[in-house]
């Protein structure tokens, strides 16, 4: 069983690539029966945003991403937000300086930036000459006990390789020419605790996931820099490292890195105003660089957690959003099917939509008795196949929300269909006489479909028997007929805008204004 954690800084919100780091390492956990865990890196109190750390909560919460242990929940091995662990951090700093692998060095800040200016002047990367390096033990600490401003640097001989899940071999292997002065010597001897005792992201990052018996940690390629180093500090401990695995960068079609300040990844753009399913978001960022083998790439959070592994494809992962909106439809679909707390949500969600843009007196015509819900639920089941977001449905099906449908004058479905314009009418309004037949306790999809079929022009239909349920050969007439005839429905219906089928328009319009609809159709 696998144990991972998702270790947000609170110093924004969840996106999609965040989101997508969070849905690896709790996939993992679920497919392994192991836990995941939630820690907040908040070391860095002064880029901390207000809020930040609970909307982190809430977004979690929201895409069905359920720790197991963290804040709200707890856990055995709290505190999880890094702020209240300072001592833990200072006390593994302490012991890498009594065991040699860690030093205070007290440079003054002006001195270690002329050495990165003159650094930076020569072409080189940043690095530190260790100039506190061999100062005696007793040295040291008696200069910290006086008080005097120091940090705490790991002494990094190696930085190790090491096998990433995903890219296999790696880390540069990179070792110090101990021969090079002041300038060329290279000790990057990275900073564990700052000079106001706060730890960095680096130590307090090795420590917990220790701490915390992390068996995997999956992150972005952005930390892959980070990994040699954050081995050099496992091996200083002498502590077994967890396995590590880096996802690719999410790039858009041009290549460019989505970064956070493109508002279309934030998460709350598409929960709040995409009105995106979780499960959609979910799906969507599951596919993003991770390949399956199942027939669908339509699948839940619980699918998902019973399928997945760590096939995660190298190199950039390019973001074609496309692909969201194909599996927005196919999620509707689903929830239209099944019902459930999801297919409550569309119909709320769609009729705010419709009680926005519509007065009180109109929305009663249109809904002739009818909730806004029982008006709704049926046009979404009768359309989900083509849901996207709800403002858009709305407007795609504004025939159902109007009181004064506006026909362009009919068009003949085929060359050989009547030129005279009167022919429509009249077989319409024969047709309209012919439902008056039909009572309201028998107005729903089912008799509609039967007598539609069966419909042969005259001013009578034939409603379904318990007996009968398909039309029978007398009843079955000429195929040009009934071409024609869904033509004039749908002209007559809904101004030929396309949506449901006709039998499903007629139940969710409702008797009276199916009838009216029909009667009114002029040439
Ligand atoms: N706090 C880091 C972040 O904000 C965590 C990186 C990691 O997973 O190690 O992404």
């Amino acid at each position: 069983p696998a144990r991972t954690r998702f270790a947000p800084s609170p110093t924004g919100y969840l996106h999609l690539g965040s989101l997508r780091t969070a849905l690896f390492n709790y996939l993992l956990a679920r497919r392994t029966g192991g836990q995941f865990l939630l820690r907040i890196e908040d070391t860095d109190q002064k880029r901390t945003i207000p809020g930040a750390e609970q909307r982190l909560y809430d977004d979690l919460q929201w895409a069905g991403l359920n720790w197991d242990e963290g804040p709200v929940v707890g856990g055995p091995y709290g505190p999880y937000r890094q702020s209240e662990r300072t001592a833990l951090y200072q006390s593994h700093a302490n012991d890498l300086i009594s065991n040699g692998h860690a030093y205070r060095c007290f440079c003054s800040a002006e001195r270690l930036d002329t050495m990165a200016r003159h650094r930076s002047q020569a072409g080189l990367p940043p690095g530190y000459d260790r100039k506190c390096g061999d100062i005696p033990a007793e040295e040291s600490e008696d200069r910290a006990s006086k008080g005097e401003a120091h940090i705490v640097r790991l002494k990094v001989e190696e930085y190790p390789m090491f096998n990433d899940l995903v890219y296999g071999k790696t880390g540069q292997n990179r070792t110090h020419n101990k021969k090079l002065d002041f300038i060329d010597r290279v000790y990057d001897d990275p900073v564990l605790i700052k000079s106001d005792g706060h730890p960095t992201y680096h130590l307090a990052n090795v420590v917990d996931d220790h701490c915390m018996k992390i068996t995997h940690v999956i992150r972005g390629t952005e930390w892959m820099p980070s990994t040699p180093m954050h081995m050099a500090l496992y091996n200083a401990f002498k502590w077994t490292p967890p396995s590590f695995g880096h996802v690719p960068l999410l790039v858009d079609q041009s290549g460019q890195k989505l970064s956070k300040r493109n508002a279309d990844i934030d998460l709350s753009s598409f929960k709040d105003q995409q009105g995106v399913f979780p499960s959609t978001l979910v799906n969507f960022s599951a596919l993003l660089g991770w390949s399956h083998s199942q027939k669908s790439d339509v699948l839940s959070l619980k699918e998902l957690e019973q399928i997945f592994n760590l096939k995660i494809t190298r190199g950039n992962t390019v973001v074609a959003f496309e692909k969201l909106w194909f599996l927005q439809k196919a999620h509707a679909q689903r929830f239209a099917a099944s019902g459930g707390p999801e297919f409550d949500e569309m119909v709320k969600r769609v009729s705010s939509v419709v009680e926005e843009s519509h007065h009180l007196d109109k929305l009663n015509m249109i809904l002739r008795g009818r909730t806004l819900s029982e008006y709704i639920a049926p046009l979404i089941r009768a359309d989900a196949k083509s849901y996207t977001d709800a403002k858009e449905f709305v407007q795609r099906n504004a025939t159902f929300f109007t009181t004064t449908l506006d026909r362009a004058p009919y068009k003949p479905a085929s060359p050989t269909s009547p030129s005279s314009p009167e022919v429509p009418i009249q077989a319409l309004h024969t047709a309209a006489a012919a439902l008056t037949l039909v009572p309201s306790t028998h107005w729903d999809i089912e008799t509609h479909r039967f007598s539609i079929k069966s419909y042969d022009g005259s001013d009578s239909v034939v409603l379904p028997t318990s007996e009968s349920e398909t039309p029978t050969a007398a009843i079955t007439t000429d195929k040009v007929f009934k071409k024609e005839l869904y033509h004039y429905l749908r002209w007559a219906l809904s101004a030929s805008a396309p949506g449901p089928g006709i039998p499903e328009t007629m139940t969710i319009l409702g008797r009276e204004e199916t009838l009216r609809r029909m009667q009114d159709a002029k040439a």
